[in-house]
């Protein structure tokens, strides 16, 4: 079986689908790898690492005609779509949710579908497969430091010479995969952190880290905010307003809020509004996280664009944030997709089986976990 790696087009994109060392793996295994010319240098990946690690470096045309699996990182733009053909297989973070259209199209012309989006989250045996979980992690990660760096005080407890300056209190909304990486984060950097989730369950993960868990009330006779597969359930209009008027008096009164709220296949739910941003001291600092061309987490916060307000609150609608760490993404990602075609790989050729349940899961073929498309 041939794969072959072809470089990111969407603007801003630096992560690659393969790095070296993911080559060297798939090549113990029996798996010849192109890799498109160019495609690892926005990760600091050369050509020549690519030739060293045993993968063919190919032009375009050259990867589309051998590859039987193209591994992508997000989804392809209208061009490389257009020069997959039948029988070949697509693999990536192909967001069949936001984009419906695409897999549809690919699928009408015999293109077969792996979206890494639709991966069951909570199977033990898939977790090595997990991109969602490995680019959330970065992307935690990241927010947590940007956070910092446009912070103009400390984030720890310092006592000096000139006396005691007070940590700074991070609150973090959202407590899934991104939301713990970004407590871990502050608090490795000594602030002081609180955090929300609606599923119940995030208490205990969230406590572990070392942070406080906001209780907030709940409007009578509702019920958790789990939905299926882990994930949040999309909270009723009343609820929303019941959590943000809740959360309003605790904003106003933290340094940073890092927001990464997410209900699959749908808006981000609105967490803090204008309002409350207005609220907070001059120079307390927002990263959402969930900022997207829908909305974010944050009102007025757009992705890729930082705003310092009239009242001295820089809000950051957070982008791209794996892509601004490309080796560290590219690498996770990749041994993602290393664990994922060991598991499609059967005596040298890629066997899509439908009876396979993270197979199934993948290609769409089975019911998404935890979202319908909106
Ligand atoms: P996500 O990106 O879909 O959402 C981020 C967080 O936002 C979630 O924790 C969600 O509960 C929360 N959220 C949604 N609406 C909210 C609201 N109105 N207010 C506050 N918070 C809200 O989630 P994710 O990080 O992809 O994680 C999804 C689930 O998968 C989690 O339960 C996670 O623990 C689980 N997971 C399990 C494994 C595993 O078992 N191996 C691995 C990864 C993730």
């Amino acid at each position: 079986v041939t794969v072959g790696a072809v470089r990111e087009r969407a603007p801003g994109e630096r992560r690659v689908a393969l790095v070296p060392e993911a080559v060297t793996l798939l090549r113990r295994a029996g798996v010849d790898v192109l890799v498109e010319a160019g495609a690892g240098s926005g990760a600091w990946f050369t050509d020549a690492d690519y030739t060293e690690a045993g993968a063919t470096v190919v032009p375009p045309d050259e990867l589309y005609a051998r590859a039987d699996a193209v591994l992508c990182v997000g989804p392809p733009d209208a061009e490389t779509a257009t020069a997959l053909r039948p029988g070949q297989t697509l693999i990536g973070l192909l967001e069949p949710l936001r984009h419906p259209g695409l897999v549809q199209e690919l699928t009408g012309r015999g293109i077969r579908t792996v979206s890494l989006d639709l991966l069951p989250r909570t199977l033990s045996r898939a977790q090595s497969m997990d991109a969602l979980t490995s680019q959330a992690n970065v992307a935690g990660y990241k927010a947590a430091v940007l956070a910092a760096d446009s912070y103009d005080r400390f984030f720890p407890m310092l006592t000096t010479a000139a006396g005691t300056m007070r940590p700074a209190q991070v609150l973090v909304l959202g407590a899934g995969v991104a939301g713990l990486q970004a407590i871990a984060t502050a608090r490795r950097l000594g602030a002081v952190v609180t955090a929300y989730d609606v599923r119940p369950e995030s208490r205990g993960e969230v406590e572990s880290l070392g942070a406080r868990f906001l209780d907030l009330p709940r409007p009578p006779g509702t019920g958790s905010g789990a939905g299926q597969g882990g994930y949040a359930r999309e909270l009723t209009e009343e609820e929303q307003r019941a959590q943000r008027e809740a959360l309003d008096a605790h904003i106003s009164r933290t340094d940073i809020v890092i927001t990464t709220a997410q209900v699959p296949g749908r808006k981000p739910p609105l967490l803090v509004t204008a309002d409350a941003v207005e609220r907070m001291a001059s120079g307390s600092v927002v990263v959402d996280l969930a900022a997207s061309d829908l909305g974010g987490n944050v009102e007025g916060s757009e992705p890729d664009k930082t705003t310092v307000l009239d009242n001295g609150v820089t809000v950051i609608g957070a982008g791209r944030l794996p892509s601004a760490m490309a080796t560290a993404a590219s690498t996770a990602y990749a041994r993602n997709l290393v664990a994922l075609l060991r598991h499609l790989v059967c005596d040298g050729e890629l066997v899509l089986d439908p009876a396979d349940e993270i197979t199934a899961a993948l290609m769409g073929t089975s019911a998404p976990k935890g979202g319908e498309p909106s």
